[in-house]
């Protein structure tokens, strides 16, 4: 039936009538508001490239979640900015770490907020990559001595010797590493136990290391934490995106990148297969990171896998509307929520979103 028996405008007339047949709705209670926490007290410091979100220090940590929990929000996921930094990520795991300190503390104060506590170990190296590195020695070093020493002619000589120079030199410009998946594991599993043991709800392992949800199931199992349930950041994309988190989070790699762990922007036929096996893995929930240039891996994972699924509105989706709202080239709170219900459109149910507290209140 065509027009002008068909008219799609009869239902868009009213407000009532919009509201009635309106196909997908937000509500908060599918939030989850990401925390940054940083040593000290009474800090709270605005992130530059994020307006309207802070490092805050544990005290002013639990104040946040206060309200965040006033506001109908269920869940936080937690990020620590720890005071030192090493090789084996020792902030990530210890027993005083600063996201055990604040899941303590949050705990007592919002007994039934969610607290997620993101698992990855980019935070607390001192090279800021998401696993153990391993660095190899200059190419050839020795090699090259031997082969200036065989030489005769000075001229000859030199040429060697500036030779080496120059492949030593590119070496250190640009040294090779191996991000060691196995040695990894280990690490984040025991992570994942120290921040259960520490009141932490949900486990989120975000590091992309093969293998990482079976490790981390096992260390919780054998930790007798067979309740704890696991939402894995199974297709979590290498994204220019994520640029203000780094600030946020002080995680910036010192050399190298993200892409030999994270997936290629490109392929969504991998991003189903990542999701399939930290299914079978154990994950109890799945997301997808980013969110908004990904839409369509989100209402593909949505058609093919049946578990909750969540999705990352990143620092760069959220400093994008920020920088053009404070130019006044777009409404803000408009566009915020537009943003949100695509995501939640596009089939995720959960979503983690440093709008959280603003789309709440406006939502109320
Ligand atoms: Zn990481």
């Amino acid at each position: 039936m065509a027009f002008p028996i068909t008219r799609l405008r009869r239902l868009r007339h009213t407000d009532q009538l919009r509201n009635m047949v309106r196909e997908t709705r937000l509500t908060p209670e599918g939030f989850v508001y990401p925390m940054f926490i940083c040593p000290g007290e009474g800090l709270r410091k605005e992130v530059r490239s994020m307006p309207g979100v802070f490092n805050l220090s544990i005290d002013e940590a639990v104040k946040e979640a206060q309200e965040v929990h006033s506001l109908g929000i269920p869940a936080v996921i937690l990020f620590g900015l720890p005071e030192n930094k090493d090789e084996v990520a020792t902030g990530a795991w210890a027993d005083d770490g600063i996201v055990q300190q604040a899941s303590r503390a949050i705990k007592r104060a919002v007994p039934n907020l969610i607290l997620m506590g993101d698992v990855c170990l980019c935070e607390y190296m001192s090279h800021g990559h998401c696993g153990v590195v391993r660095k190899s020695p200059p190419p050839q070093s020795l090699g090259a001595m031997r082969r200036i020493m065989a030489v005769d002619s000075p001229g000859e000589k030199m040429k060697a010797i500036d030779g080496a120079a120059t492949v030593i030199t590119a070496h250190l410009a640009q040294p090779q590493f191996e991000i060691e998946n196995d040695a990894s594991l280990e690490l984040l599993a025991r992570t994942a136990v120290s921040l259960t043991r520490a009141g932490i709800d949900i486990i989120a392992p975000s590091d992309m290391m093969d293998g990482r949800v079976a490790a981390i199931r096992r260390a919780l199992d054998d930790a007798q934490f067979y309740n704890t349930p696991i939402l894995s950041y199974a297709a979590k994309f290498a994204s220019g995106f994520y640029g203000p988190f780094r600030e946020a989070a002080d995680s910036a790699p010192q050399f190298g990148d993200r892409m030999s762990y994270q997936m290629d922007g490109a392929n969504l036929r991998e991003a189903m297969r990542e999701i399939e096996l930290d299914i079978e893995e154990g994950a109890d929930m799945i997301m997808v990171k980013p969110a908004m240039p990904y839409l369509d891996v989100i209402a593909a994972a949505r058609d093919r896998f049946d578990l909750p699924l969540a999705a990352y509105q990143v620092s760069g989706e959220y400093a994008m509307i920020e920088a053009a709202a404070r130019n006044g080239w777009i409404e803000r709170d408009r566009v915020m929520l537009e943003s949100l219900l695509s995501i939640r459109r596009a089939g995720a149910s959960i979503i983690l979103t440093y709008y959280a507290k603003e789309a709440a209140r406006l939502l109320a």
